[in-house]
């Protein structure tokens, strides 16, 4: 199930809503909604700029990640399930424990 209609929800907007500000259809936007229908890359990626998200976020897909130990230094996988944006994870090599934040926003990234 994606995420559609729950951030749409968050940001208290209604199908019309943002049907207006998006400009797709309301009757299109309810069967993305419900996934009743195939989304397109670029349709995702305009969700996803609208709501300021990533796209697998909005799929419903659990994003994994690379950390950096900031005690060794070693990469390491990391799964995130999006319902913990930050918290404490264990090193697996120096097994020193580390704070992580994610952002979904790429602030950096946007000119
Ligand atoms: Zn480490």
């Amino acid at each position: 199930m994606n995420r559609l209609k729950e951030l749409r929800r968050e940001r208290g907007l209604t199908l019309k809503k943002l049907s207006e500000q998006i400009g797709i259809p309301v009757p299109t936007l309810s069967n993305y909604e419900n996934s009743n229908r195939e989304t397109k890359a670029d349709t995702w990626l305009r969700f996803a700029e609208f709501f300021e998200v990533d796209v697998p976020y909005l799929q419903g897909l659990p994003l994994t990640r690379w950390l950096y130990c900031p005690h060794c230094g070693k990469r390491q996988h990391f799964e995130n399930d999006l319902e913990n944006l930050q918290g404490i994870v264990r090193c697996e090599n120096c097994k020193e424990s580390f704070r992580y934040s994610i952002s979904f926003m790429y602030e950096s990234e946007k000119m």
